[in-house]
């Protein structure tokens, strides 16, 4: 039986990240992923990666609508199926770049669904068996169906069979108005889709907590031609004659349904056979470091508590990696943990929110800049826009929101001084370059 250093059951964000860097601070150590489906997980295969691929493409849409504003006359013909064929493509690119350096690195792989034997052994599909000294569950999440729409791959679907469409449906509704469902609205509205959000709170991204993040939603799912549909649920849904009932007593059509109600925990290992405990939502239970109850095991990503997102995965496998190579770590810590929401333009935040900092009852000051006095942004045609930030009275940034073009990067300049509690004065004695959309953060007041 071959005995690795380090067995780890899933490859995705949590997974291979996790194998990376094990390599990375012990390169002696033996490392192999058993992985059922393909190396990157749902984030570069089903997830962010085809996603923001759309995204990209709806942005040079929107470019050719707005042409006029550069004084182009143009007009486009949008052929999906090449949109498809491009998404496909990045997406085999980066899982074959990733697949070859992970090998690289000397990591073994393994395609199969793994089997945890009370034995203490990682079994694969052909019986071979393996030992480990120490396991890593990076088994994922997956989308959580409502009991009265069963996904059925054909008029109500999860979102990686929305990422299979080949045609642009002419009616979408999607039921949940998170970041899926803003997102998938988004590319679909401005490919030419009549896209409706059905959502049972009041504003899109509930779950975020953050008003300015949540009525910035509002508006720029608007602008893009979005129908939001808040504080109503769908009731029933008629699959034959494709019509959803909602608790307004409206109803309405649809080509597709989409379902995006969040997202739940995928074990997908017999966890009982070697006693790691998962707690009441299913999540596996870890500590700080990432170490399950029993002291060889440890657990990251989307199958342990905290924000479903990819980069929260790889930071998981980054203290789990320490942890396995026995240095020093720090705790995990989500609080700081950022996030996009990617919309055109996208929204960004890190740290605590405004609502976090009145209900924490923390005093604070609101530095405030817009687009509008951005010079960059008037050549971008981009003077829609807000960056806030949330100092403390010892001028650290406690948090950030931003909406508006390349919020996504912009954020960037903040995470460093955020995440290692640097003051703001650093950040105002830098020089920046102008004229830049980076400036924004300079030219808060
Ligand atoms: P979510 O939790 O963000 O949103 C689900 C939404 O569905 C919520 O607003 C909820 O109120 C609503 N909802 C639930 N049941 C409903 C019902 N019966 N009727 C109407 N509305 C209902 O989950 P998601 O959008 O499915 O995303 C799943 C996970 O993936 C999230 O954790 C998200 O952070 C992550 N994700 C992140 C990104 C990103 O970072 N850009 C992109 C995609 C997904």
């Amino acid at each position: 039986m071959k005995r690795y250093d380090v067995v780890i059951v899933g490859g995705g964000s949590g997974g291979y990240f996790c194998a990376e860097k094990i390599k990375e601070f012990d390169h002696s150590k033996s490392v192999l992923i058993v992985e059922k489906d393909k190396i990157g997980g749902v984030c570069l295969n089903y997830g962010c990666i085809p996603t923001k691929s759309f995204i990209s493409v709806a942005e040079v849409v929107e470019n050719f609508k707005n042409s006029e504003r550069f004084g182009i006359k143009s007009s486009f013909t949008l052929d999906f199926l090449k949109v498809f064929e491009r998404k496909e493509r990045i997406v085999k690119i980066l899982q074959t770049g990733l697949y070859k350096k992970l090998l690289n690195l000397g990591i073994d792989i393994i395609f199969s669904k793994a089997h945890l034997r009370s034995d203490g052994t990682v079994e694969t599909e052909n019986g071979e068996k393996f030992q480990f000294k120490n396991l890593v569950i990076a088994t994922g999440s997956e989308d959580t169906q409502l009991p009265f729409a069963p996904f059925d791959g054909e008029n109500i679907l999860n979102s990686k069979e929305s990422l299979s469409l080949k045609n642009i449906p002419s009616k979408i509704v999607i039921i949940g108005g998170g970041v899926i469902g803003c997102e998938f609205a988004t590319y679909f509205s401005i490919f030419g889709s009549d896209v409706t959000i059905v959502e049972m709170f009041d504003t899109p991204l509930p779950s975020t907590g953050n008003t300015f993040i949540k009525e910035n939603a509002k508006k720029i799912l608007q602008k893009n031609g979005i129908k939001f549909l808040g504080s109503t649920k769908v009731v029933s849904i008629d699959n034959l004659n494709r019509k959803v009932s909602l608790s307004t007593g409206d109803s309405l059509d649809f080509d597709k349904l989409i379902v995006a109600v969040g997202r739940k925990p995928v074990v997908g290992v017999e966890i009982e056979n070697v006693g790691v405990e998962k707690d009441q939502k299913g999540f596996i239970k870890t500590d700080w470091f990432k170490r399950t109850n029993v002291e060889n095991i440890f657990a990251t990503g989307d199958v342990t508590e905290g924000p479903m997102l990819a980069h929260k995965g790889y930071h998981d496998g980054y203290i789990a990696a320490k942890n396995i190579c026995g240095l020093k770590s720090e705790r995990m810590d989500y609080c700081f943990i950022p996030y996009s929401v990617f919309t055109i333009p996208p929204m960004s935040h890190s740290g605590k929110s405004e609502d976090d900092l009145k209900s924490e009852g923390i005093t604070y000051k609101i530095l405030k800049s817009n687009y509008a006095e951005n010079g960059r942004a008037a050549t971008y045609e981009a003077r829609t826009g807000e960056i806030r930030v949330y100092l403390s009275k010892e001028d650290k940034i406690l948090g950030v929101d931003i909406f508006g073009k390349d919020s996504d990067i912009i954020i960037h300049q903040l995470l460093p001084l955020i995440q290692n509690g640097i003051d703001y004065k650093k950040l105002k004695e830098t020089v920046f370059v102008h004229p830049t959309l980076s400036e924004i953060v300079s030219e808060l007041r």
